[in-house]
C-alpha cells in the first residue's frame, strides 16, 4: 500500500508517519528527513539544499525526486511494499515523477491524505517544536514536554530548534505550502485518491480518521 500524507508545516505529518511506521509497517520516506541527513553529513547535496531549506523555500524538484527515486528503489529490493510519503510530492512535477518512479516497479498511489489543520494554531506548534540534535525525535514545549528541560527521553542529547522553525522562515513555508496544496488536492481528487483528515483532533484521533478512511490492515 502507498500512502501520501500532506499538510502544512507542523500539522502533523511527521508524527502521524511516526505511527503508521511503527504501528502499521509502512516504511516513511520523508523528503524533509533525508534533506536534513544530508545537510548535517555536509554531503555536496546537502550544501546544495542548505540555503533552500534555511530560507523555508523548496529544494529543486531534482533534487528530490533522485533522493526519493533512490531510497524506493532500495527498499523494495529489500522486499518493503508499504510506503507513507511524508512531505512528498510537494509539486505536480514532483507528483507526476512519482507516478513514473511507481509505475516503472508495477506499484501505484493508494490514498492522498491531507491532514487540514487551523491556522491559528500552526505558528504556535512549530515555535514550540524542539527536536534532538542525536535521533531526531520531536517534542513540544507545552504539549509534549521532555522529562528533563532541553534533554531528549531517549538518548540524554540536547533538544534543539530546527532552523527553519523560526517566525521568518515559518511564513515562506506556510506560503509555499499554500501555493501547491490546492494544485496537489485537485489532480489526486481528479484520480478518487484525496482523503482529507481534521488535524485539530489529538494525535490518536487523527491516526483513527487516517486507518478508517484508508482501510489500513496490519501488515
Ligand atoms: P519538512 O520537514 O517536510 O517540513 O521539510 C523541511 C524543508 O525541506 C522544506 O521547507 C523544504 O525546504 C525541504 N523539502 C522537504 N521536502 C521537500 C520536497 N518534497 N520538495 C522540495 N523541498 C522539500
Amino acid at each position: 500500500m502507498i500512502l501520501l500524507l500532506f499538510g502544512a508545516p507542523g500539522s502533523g505529518k511527521g508524527t502521524q508517519s511516526g505511527l503508521l511506521v511503527s504501528r502499521d509497517g509502512f516504511v516513511q520516506i520523508s523528503t524533509g528527513d533525508l534533506l536534513r541527513s544530508a545537510v548535517t553529513a555536509g554531503t555536496s547535496l546537502g550544501k546544495d539544499a542548505k540555503g533552500f531549506m534555511d530560507r523555508g523555500d523548496l529544494v529543486p524538484d531534482r533534487v528530490v525526486i533522485g533522493l526519493v527515486q533512490e531510497l524506493v528503489r532500495e527498499k523494495i529490493a529489500h522486499g518493503f511494499n508499504r510506503f507513507i510519503f511524508d512531505g512528498f510530492p510537494r509539486t505536480l512535477a514532483q507528483a507526476h515523477s512519482l507516478n513514473e518512479i511507481l509505475n516503472n516497479l508495477a506499484l501505484q498511489v493508494d490514498h492522498a491524505i491531507f491532514i487540514d489543520v487551523d491556522r491559528a494554531g500552526l505558528v504556535k506548534r512549530l515555535t514550540g517544536r524542539r527536536v534532538c540534535s542525536s535521533c531526531s525525535a520531536v517534542y513540544h514545549i507545552e504539549n509534549k514536554p521532555s522529562a528533563v528541560v532541553g534533554l531528549c527521553d531517549i538518548c540524554g542529547s540536547n533538544l534543539v530548534i530546527r532552523s527553519d522553525d523560526r517566525e521568518d522562515v515559518i511564513s515562506s513555508r506556510l506560503e509555499n505550502y499554500d501555493a501547491t496544496a490546492h494544485a496537489l488536492k485537485n489532480y489526486y481528487g481528479s484520480f478518487g485518491k484525496l482523503v482529507e483528515v481534521n488535524g485539530d483532533k489529538c494525535v490518536e484521533e487523527v491516526y483513527k480518521s487516517i486507518v478508517s478512511s484508508t482501510g489500513i490492515v496490519k501488515g
